[in-house]
């Protein structure tokens, strides 16, 4: 048994539909975690009745107090709120939102988050990105748009990024390293953002040109990654907790056991598991190793 200590590098809890975030960590404890990041859901996960940016700043509330649960449970926490690519189309679809309207709110919502995150109240924004489903191409532009002030705040306040993007492959990496580039953010904080839940073909593109990544914690997908790249990326659960919309997540001490199953399998080396799990996070986060 691998005695590396592991590191989800993208997860949700929801106290509102799920266990919430005390109960995933003592488990994930258990299991051998030491951090997660925990990135906030939209409103409407959290059953709020809908009130537009006041809704956002009571889920953040409710993040908030979800990353201090897992931390009174002796986890390292990264605590991570943004504005879901995929809002934009719920706020139009079922609020029926004007697209500049959903635009100015997204806007808004990162910014409230990057001054929390000024304020060492969070540690960054995210999701934030494009829709991974086809949708109206102004949609897309929205989202882009809403993803571009967050790397603005990147640039100016060292905040990590968590970006949600489509998956087509390593041209998402370097599409949106352009738009990076544009917005200029260089050297060091290059590698505060995250390319979220992406192939291992993509997080080594994205390490080339000197972000961060995080890959899920599916077993054939760590089977492929651990024998087949470099460890630069962090692996994720992207674990939502709520029984209502299982999908394809894993749980985070599902992913720790994976990851320890493999190694005693021989395709990962304790080296290995302590660069992903330990080395990279703290490289990142800028908190202590374990
Ligand atoms: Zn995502
Ligand atoms: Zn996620």
């Amino acid at each position: 048994m691998s005695r590396a200590p592991i590191a989800d590098g993208h997860g949700h809890t929801n106290p509102v539909r799920g266990v919430g975030a005390a109960r995933i960590a003592r488990r994930f404890k258990e299991a051998g975690g030491w951090f997660q990041a925990l990135v906030a859901l939209s409103p409407w996960h959290y059953a709020l009745e809908f009130r537009g940016y006041d809704s956002y700043v009571e889920l953040i509330d409710i993040h908030i107090r979800e990353c201090k649960a897992a931390e009174d449970e002796g986890l390292k926490v990264a605590c991570i709120a943004g504005f879901h690519p995929a809002d934009v189309d719920h706020l139009i679809d079922r609020y029926h939102m004007k697209p500049v309207e959903v635009l100015k709110l997204g806007l808004r919502v990162v910014d409230y988050v990057a001054k929390l995150c000024s304020e060492g109240v969070l540690d960054g924004i995210g999701e934030v990105g494009r829709q991974h489903y086809k949708t109206m191409p102004e949609r897309v532009v929205i989202a882009n748009l809403i993803l571009e002030r967050a790397l603005e705040h990147a640039r100016d306040n060292g905040c990590v990024v968590h970006m949600h993007l489509e998956n087509a492959g390593t041209d998402t990496v370097d599409l949106t390293s352009m738009a990076v580039d544009r917005v200029g953010v260089g050297g060091e904080m290059r590698s505060r953002i995250f390319f979220h839940h992406v192939k291992p073909v993509m997080a080594a593109r994205a390490y080339e040109l000197g972000y961060s990544s995080t890959i899920p914690g599916l077993a054939r997908i760590l089977e492929y990654a651990f024998t087949r790249l470099d460890p630069v990326y962090i692996v994720e659960s992207d674990y939502i907790d709520d029984p209502a919309r299982p999908g394809a997540v894993v749980y985070p001490w599902e992913m720790a056991s994976t990851q320890q199953r493999l190694a005693s399998k021989g395709l990962a080396s304790e080296e290995y598991l302590y660069r992903i799990n330990v080395d990279n996070v703290v490289k990142v986060y800028g908190i202590e190793p374990p």
